[in-house]
């Protein structure tokens, strides 16, 4: 399958803020954007020119696409999916995102990255609502269970990641039970839950054109 090959960081950097694509590194003083927080290259250090609308809707789709891992096909069927439900476009888009396996794994703490844990994902060690699920794009929904599978609980990610998850916080509509390896989704998240620094609404114009 095809993915990103460029450093992590350097989308950071290029985007201008962190998008925590390298798990708890994101959090501690190694983080690159922390030490270096302007564009990578050459000419980082440089004025910043002025984008325009299109310029400035197309760095929030990117953001966007590449804070969740996803290439722009993909990302372009999440968005044409969230065109065709009722309510509001961008907040469709961002509940499709939170709903994918891979984030879902993440946010409750069982690996250190969405990249991560679209890993783990793959190589089947989880269980949702009992049974192995091994797409990291499959859409979980309110109620659903993920466990680690008994074999699967010595992992060296996953002990890390369950370990050191209280830094980075559980959001309130997930629940995670350390000692038995398992979360559930006690709701979906609505708007206000979804923090990330973008807007949304530029990523919907941008492909309304
Ligand atoms: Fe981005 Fe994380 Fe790298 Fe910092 S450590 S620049 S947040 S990917």
């Amino acid at each position: 399958m095809a993915r990103y090959t460029e450093s992590s960081c350097r989308l950071c950097r290029r985007d201008g803020l962190k998008l925590f694509l390298k798990g708890d590194r994101c959090y501690t003083e190694k983080c690159a954007f922390e030490r270096r927080g302007y564009a990578p290259g050459q000419h980082g250090q440089a004025h910043k020119k002025q984008n325009s609308d299109y310029g400035v809707q197309l760095r929030e789709k990117q953001k966007l696409k590449r804070m969740y891992g996803l290439l722009e096909k993909q990302f372009r069927g999440y968005f044409e999916k969230a065109d065709q439900q009722k309510g509001i476009t961008g907040t469709n888009l961002l509940l499709l995102l939170e709903k994918r396996f891979d984030n879902m794994a993440f946010r409750m703490g069982f690996s250190n990255s969405r990249t991560e844990a679209r890993q783990l994902i793959r190589h089947g060690h989880f269980l949702v609502n009992g049974k192995a699920v091994n797409i990291p794009s499959y859409l979980l929904k309110a109620g659903d269970e993920v466990t680690v599978k008994e074999g699967s609980r010595k992992i060296t990610k996953i002990l890390e990641a369950v370990e050191t998850v209280a830094r980075r916080g559980v959001p309130h509509w997930l629940e995670l039970d350390k000692e038995n390896f398992k979360a559930s989704i006690k709701m979906l998240p609505v708007r206000e839950d979804m923090v990330m620094p973008v807007q949304e609404q530029l990523v919907v114009e941008l492909y309304s054109k």
